[in-house]
């Protein structure tokens, strides 16, 4: 799946543009993945100019979201 890492995204759709699924949303200055669309080409995550998008495995999610 594809993350959002940091707040640099300064909307320059580019990633909007190269998904070939359209999994990503772009509306009034603010950035969201549709994940169940998402079929981790990464192609958004390599034309991102500022590193906003990230690839990560399901798990590696899951984990980061509990509470040990
Ligand atoms: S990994 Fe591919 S399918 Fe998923 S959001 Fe990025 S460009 Fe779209
Ligand atoms: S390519 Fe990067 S900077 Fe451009 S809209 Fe997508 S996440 Fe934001």
């Amino acid at each position: 799946m594809i993350v959002i890492i940091n707040d640099k995204c300064d909307f320059c759709g580019a990633c909007v543009a190269v998904c070939p699924v359209d999994a990503i949303e772009l509306a009034e200055a603010r950035i969201g993945i549709i994940q169940p669309r998402c079929i981790d080409c990464e192609l958004c995550v390599w034309v991102c100019p500022v590193e906003t998008l990230k690839h990560i495995e399901a798990e590696e999610a899951c984990a980061a979201t509990t509470i040990a």
